[in-house]
């Protein structure tokens, strides 16, 4: 520490965060965490992970996000669970502003993830948190023997249509195309579910909805037009992410999709700013790939560290 100034701030939790607070505080390097008011990411919005290597049964999301915390500050990790709302990465050392109050820091790594992308179909604000929902298991158990729609043809809408099959009667996926992203074994899983079944070539026109909540969507067939409606209760949206880069204000270079980007090994194009996880993946966004980020990230800060006091 310089100044008062820390080594190094991780900004955001997840698999991308905790790895690079395990290293950093391995490497002695005393770092502080703002892990945001909902700790842990995405996984904690996750039912069974079963392609963690070293869980031979599976772990569940969030409780993988405690082990990985609870190792992490076992090594000395300080993890504030607050929100970073704005940094000033024009000079070093780095500021950071968490709930009014100003912490510098010589490096970070910002691991703040992605956000659920929703459709923005007409009447969906109305029903945002009610009948439609982007997370089936936070919300799944509220529509116990109802019948619930998916949209998406992604590993992520599979993933939901089969877990929902516990609480819904009947769970029918809407895709817009009939070529799918999700893997063979996830869209197999689902096609062979009794209580699903799959729509191709249908958007989300319009949510239909009374004074009780959702009642179902109007379905438009993206090819001629044409027009049929569905009913249902409950809706979750499965149609992918976008990275978590508000706070950083356009200081940092990202995509054209809005990633970060990174410049040399994972330093992105501000000298010691470093950048982890699917706030900068777009393409493999797995747990796994994530962790394995946070750890090159941890030794990259480490290393420009020394190099600094050389
Ligand atoms: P994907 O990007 O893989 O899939 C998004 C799906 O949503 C696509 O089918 C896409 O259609 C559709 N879509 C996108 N925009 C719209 C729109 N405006 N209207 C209608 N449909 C739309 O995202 P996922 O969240 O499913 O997965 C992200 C990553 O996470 C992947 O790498 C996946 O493998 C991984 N994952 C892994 C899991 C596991 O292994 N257990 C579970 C969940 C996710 P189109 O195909 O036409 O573009």
């Amino acid at each position: 520490m310089r100044d008062g100034a820390r080594n190094v701030i991780i900004v955001g939790s997840g698999p991308a965060g905790y790895t690079a607070g395990l290293y950093a505080a391995r490497a002695l390097l005393e770092p502080l965490m703002f892990a945001g008011y909902m700790s842990g990411g995405q996984l904690m919005l996750t039912s069974d992970v079963e392609n963690f290597p070293g869980y031979p049964k599976g772990i569940g999301g969030p409780e993988m996000m405690v082990d990985m915390r609870e190792q992490a500050e076992r090594f000395g990790l300080e993890v504030h669970d607050k929100n970073v709302e704005r940094l000033d990465l024009s000079e070093r050392p780095f500021k950071v502003w968490v709930e009014g109050e100003e912490f510098r820091s010589e490096s970070l790594i910002i691991c703040t993830g992605a956000e659920a992308i929703w459709l923005g179909a007409k009447g969906e604000e109305d029903q945002k948190g009610r009948g439609i929902s982007t997370c089936a298991t936070c919300d799944g158990a509220f529509f116990r023997d109802e019948e619930i729609i998916v949209i998406g043809g992604g590993d992520s809408a599979m993933e939901e249509a089969t877990f929902l099959t516990r609480f819904a009667s009947k769970v029918t996926i809407i895709h817009r195309r009939d070529v799918f992203k999700a893997s063979k074994v996830m869209i197999e899983r689902a096609e062979s579910h009794p209580k699903i079944e799959i729509k191709t070539f249908k958007q989300i026109k319009e949510w239909l909805s009374d004074e009780n909540g959702l009642t179902g969507a109007i379905l438009e067939d993206p090819r001629d037009g044409s027009e049929e409606s569905i009913r249902c209760a409950g809706a979750f949206i499965a149609i992918g992410h976008k990275p978590i880069t508000g706070f950083l204000e356009g200081q940092l270079e990202t995509d054209e999709e809005g990633y970060l980007v990174h410049i040399e090994n994972t330093m992105t194009a501000i000298s010691g700013v470093f950048a982890a996880g699917d706030v900068v993946d777009k393409r493999y966004r797995q747990a796994i790939t994530a962790a394995g980020m946070g750890c090159q990230a941890a030794i990259d800060a480490e290393r420009w560290l020394e190099e600094q006091h050389q």
